[in-house]
């Protein structure tokens, strides 16, 4: 074999590794790299399942094999390195050889090529050269992506405690919190189930749906001491959430096809209890808000206290006969602002974006939070042409405000920008009741929204 080819190969081989790509680009490495000695036409990876102890592949992990006789082949071929029967097996156009590292066997390797394999190929010639090399580099792989659930697991349990700082309301808790806990849990369903106060049922929080109804029936299993439940064979695991000595909810993690492992079940235990302590740390803060008027992150009127003056304004228009509007304001794609940056940012946002547009109010307009990333806006006085005005200066207001993120040390990263979108309404006399003039304004920034964000529409009705 040619000095100058092998070191093309071993180069090319090594070069095939990049800790940034995905397990798919690390085989189509390979398979370049192998294209040196076969025309390959197909190239598969298996590695072995400590848990199931099942051949798994490479690239598919979550996946079981079918049970055909290529796949059986594998297995006879892999149970044979197991047991050192053979370095290499060839058969026909076929290759197998194994993947090892410190003697323990990790999986197996399939090149088929479009010609017959010959025993004399310059790769077999240095095939412990080469599963040494892979083997490594399949390893580096699992490892890294070790470190990176690692990383997302703690990022995730720091958003959970998080979250309390800026949201009381468990209506929109729960759900960032099935969201915080589905991005970070990839192979499994995840819901969230919370106990009715009143019916002592449960009730789906997170996602919308589930038409898996025994869960329903294991959720009564909980009690007050109630730790972990596994159900399944091993493949669901219900986290009862227990906030002041009583069951409160539940998290629930299903797999379809294999066994939660133990290593998950303490990362979904930890991430529970994180979840218990925001919950009740939550609940005791809804308390002391009853008595409070402002939302915490923006320093605007918070939803209890906007329907407080939403019934006072209207009631003032009436009687000055004097016109009042109303603004609904929503930021574009918000979710992928906290997906790609995190939460402390989204909430660096949303506090900028109110402040950015408190800014371009009068003295005698009411800003308060809806909900989330929704801000709603009464003016007094104002006409529909007026409001209008005051409308597109927020919208250009806000899309021209670079927003500093630089205490978040995010590479690369000092300040982003974001949009919102505008419904704008206003108060007719005729309208039954005051909850119409927001109702109007919502259904205008609906509107705004379908037809592609970043504008104000103003509602007909
Ligand atoms: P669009 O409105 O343009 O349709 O897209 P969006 O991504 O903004 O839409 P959606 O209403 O689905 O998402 C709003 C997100 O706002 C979901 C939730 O995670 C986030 N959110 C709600 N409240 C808070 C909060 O207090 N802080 C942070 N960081 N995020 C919040
Ligand atoms: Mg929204
Ligand atoms: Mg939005």
């Amino acid at each position: 074999m040619e000095v100058a080819k092998l070191y093309d190969f071993i180069f090319s081989l090594t070069n095939c590794y990049q800790s940034t790509s995905d397990r798919k680009s690390l085989v189509d490495g390979f398979y370049r790299a192998f294209s040196a000695f076969f025309t390959i036409c197909e190239l598969r990876i298996y590695l072995m399942d400590e848990y199931s102890y099942q051949l798994k592949d490479f690239i598919k992990p979550w996946e079981n094999l079918s049970l055909n006789d290529e796949n059986s082949e594998v297995r006879n071929y892999f149970d044979n390195f197991l047991t050192k029967k053979s370095e290499f097996e060839i058969k026909d156009n076929t290759l197998y050889f194994p993947l090892a590292q410190e003697n323990k066997t990790l999986g197996i390797i399939k090149i088929k090529s479009r010609e017959k394999i010959q025993q004399k190929n310059d790769f077999i010639k240095i095939l412990p050269l080469i599963k040494a090399q892979c083997s490594m580099l399949i390893n580096a792989k699992k490892n890294d992506e070790q470190i990176s659930v690692t990383s997302k697991f703690h990022q995730t349990l720091k958003n959970i405690a998080q979250i309390t700082q800026t949201q009381y309301d468990l209506d929109y808790i729960l759900p960032i919190l099935g969201e915080m806990i589905d991005r970070f849990v990839c192979e499994h369903l995840i819901y969230i189930f919370i106990k009715n106060k009143n019916k002592k049922e449960y009730k789906l929080i997170w996602p919308s749906k589930c038409s898996d109804n025994e869960i329903y029936d294991y959720l009564e299993e909980i009690n007050q001491n109630s730790k972990m439940i596994i159900k399944r064979e091993g493949k669901m695991g219900i986290f009862p959430l227990i906030v002041d000595s009583k069951p409160y909810g539940a998290i629930v993690a299903y797999n379809h096809f294999n066994k939660i492992t133990n290593k998950e079940l303490d990362y979904l235990d930890e991430i529970k209890a994180q979840a218990q302590m925001t919950l009740s740390r939550a609940k005791s803060y809804i308390e002391v808000l009853k008595h409070a008027t402002l939302d915490a992150l923006t320093n605007y009127n918070n939803r209890h206290q906007f329907e407080k003056r939403l019934k006072e304004t209207t009631a003032a228009a009436k009687r000055q006969n004097q016109p009042l509007c109303c603004i609904m304001s929503d930021i574009d794609f918000f979710k992928r602002v906290n997906d790609t940056y995190g939460h402390a940012v989204g909430d660096c946002v949303l506090k900028n974006v109110a402040k950015t547009i408190k800014k371009e109010l009068r003295e005698s307009d009411i800003p308060s939070r809806y909900g989330g990333e929704e801000f709603i806006f009464l003016l007094p006085q104002t006409n529909l042409d007026e409001a209008k005005v005051v409308a597109e200066r927020l919208r250009s207001k806000v899309e021209k405000k670079k927003i500093n993120i630089e205490d978040y040390k995010i590479e690369g990263i000092k300040e982003i920008q974001v949009t919102i979108s505008i419904g704008v309404s206003e108060f007719k006399k005729t309208d039954k009741n005051p909850e119409i003039l927001y109702k109007k304004a919502d259904s205008a920034l609906y509107q705004a929204k379908e037809s592609g964000r970043n504008r104000v529409v103003v509602s007909q009705d």
